[in-house]
């Protein structure tokens, strides 16, 4: 069976510690390698390896730094549909979704390649007796990024991409579930002509992040996976000393008002609930729908849900392929069960599809409830499968009071054809992300990404100008040259005359 080890300092190494987890292909349910998991030695040799690139890579001029984004950026083109086959085989989405997640990441290189201007700080000339004052952004040493299994590509380069154009050194501990593409954007990186040790992964899981977290010289923590984790994760680097971002999960909505184009609503549903089995911390997994919109858009829903194309995702014309592994599939089919118990209406049941030729797949068809009320496990909890759930709504502002009491606070949209509805909804939603008649909202690179509330523990969003200050340290710098010194000693605060 293939061995997935780790790269540190620009080669490829065989896991040491004994311990291994299997890697399967969910479509047929097929265990087709076999990931090391690392121990604190290793995650200390990539940290050290890490530590030991900075004082080099940190000195190099931005634009050097700049000049191998760009080309790392030519040879991820090049290399597009071998990342988004490796995603397939191992997280299951079908590939022109994975193409599209591959697309999505070098988007965040090509912000990266513009850091020669990203990095300049302001300047305020002769603030005072011949003193000049500005401010720098300078790197925080060896940053690590800690990601899940739904973005094994995109994920990874919300991350390093402005890490690295920032003078920082990296190592990335991707998800033990969908290991392989993180060693390809390893080779991709060495091949771009990034020098050994800045750029290092270590596979693993729980032990490999307490490594990385206790670790005295990992500067920052970037993590993006479930709330739990995603808080304890806060916690603990916090402790540690660290700077953290967490990014947590999410529940959704999209509210759809009696104004709205009925088909695009659905067409947006269908997308964002079923599409990548649900397996998005975008995904739309609850449909408020406000006033007598209700029953035409279930109905409408009902007929999609029931005619979903689902197979292998490698195949084409194939809408959703299966969920991650068997655990996750018996887990999303027992929340369904869970809301049929507590009283919420089972429109369609996806429960038990089979896939001819693929019976060993994790396989489930999309699922809809209907009535769903608050309290109801469907409606508090993530269940990151195909599942959506309708909630009626008597209008719009008890559908906003509705997503402003749920935890989760990643996205939410509202589909309208009403200008000042949209408007208010926009500023009125506690969210990080809005949608107005765009499902998945997911900002572009130059803006950032991030929810509020249980979806992001932390101060500064994902990539963008967050992602800027959160891999840089501020500096301040204030400079007056000898031909304006001569005035003796000033025990009195300086201030500007
Ligand atoms: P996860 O929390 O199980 O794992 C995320 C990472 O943490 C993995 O690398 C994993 O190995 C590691 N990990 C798992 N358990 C750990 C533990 N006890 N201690 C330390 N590390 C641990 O998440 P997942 O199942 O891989 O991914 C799905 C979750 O990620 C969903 O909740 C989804 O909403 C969330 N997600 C959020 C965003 C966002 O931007 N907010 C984006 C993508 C995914």
């Amino acid at each position: 069976m293939r061995e997935i080890g780790h790269y540190i300092n620009g080669r490829e190494q065989a896991g040491q510690s004994g311990r291994c987890s299997e890697v399967f292909n969910p479509a047929t349910g097929a265990a087709e390698a076999r990931v090391s998991l690392a121990n604190a030695a290793e995650v200390d040799a990539a940290v050290a390896a890490a530590q030991a690139a900075f004082p080099e890579w940190s000195a190099a001029a931005p634009l050097r730094r700049a000049r191998i984004l760009f080309r790392f950026r030519e040879l991820l083109g090049a290399h597009h549909d071998a990342l988004a086959q490796a995603i397939t085989r191992e997280h299951g989405k079908v590939l022109a979704d994975a193409r599209g997640e591959v697309t999505r990441g070098i988007e965040v290189v090509e912000f990266a390649c513009g850091v020669p201007a990203l990095l300049t700080g302001s300047h305020s000339d002769n603030v005072g007796g011949g003193i000049d004052n500005w401010n720098l952004r300078q790197p925080l040493g060896v940053v690590a990024g800690i990601t899940p299994f739904n973005f094994p590509v995109m994920v990874p380069m919300w991350m390093f991409p402005l890490a690295l154009a920032c003078g920082n050194c990296f190592v990335l501990k991707p998800s033990e579930k969908d290991p392989s593409a993180s060693l390809l954007l390893a080779q991709l990186l060495r091949e771009a002509g990034l020098p050994d040790g800045v750029f290092n992964v270590v596979q693993g899981d729980k032990e490999a992040v307490d490594a990385l977290l206790a670790h005295p010289q990992v500067a920052a923590i970037s993590f993006v996976g479930s709330t739990a984790i995603a808080q304890q994760i806060y916690a603990t680097g916090a402790r540690h000393g660290k700077r953290v971002q967490a990014l947590g999960g999410a529940k959704n909505h999209l509210v759809v008002m009696p104004d709205a184009n009925l088909e695009q609503a659905v067409d947006a549903l269908v997308g964002a609930a079923y599409g990548s089995a649900g397996e998005r911390c975008m995904a739309i997994s609850v449909a408020v729908a406000v006033g007598a919109i209700a029953d035409p858009l279930v109905e409408a829903l009902a007929e999609r849900a029931r005619t979903l194309r689902i197979g292998d995702g490698l195949k084409p014309d194939v809408e959703m392929g299966p969920l991650v592994s068997a655990a996750h599939k018996a887990r999303v089919e027992g929340y369904i069960a869970q809301g049929v118990a507590e009283g919420a209406r089972l429109v369609v049941d996806g429960r038990g599809y089979r896939v001819p030729g693929r019976e060993g797949g994790y396989f489930t068809g999309g699922s809809l409830f209907d009535h769903v009320q608050p309290q109801h496990a469907v409606y508090r909890e993530e269940i990151f499968g195909p599942v959506l759930s309708v909630v009626r709504a008597a209008d719009l502002r008890s559908a906003v009071a509705l997503i402003n009491a749920h935890p989760y606070s990643n996205g939410a949209v509202c589909f309208t054809s009403d200008g000042g509805v949209a408007r208010g909804f926009a500023r009125a939603v506690e969210v990080g992300m809005v949608g107005i008649n765009v499902p998945i909202p997911v900002p572009m690179a130059w803006h950032g990404f991030g929810g509020w509330k249980q979806s992001l523990f932390g101060d500064h969003h994902a990539y963008g100008e967050e992602g800027l200050r959160f891999y840089t340290r501020y500096k301040s710098v204030m400079q007056r040259w000898p031909d304006s010194i001569g005035k003796g000693a000033e025990f009195t605060m300086p201030v500007a005359r």
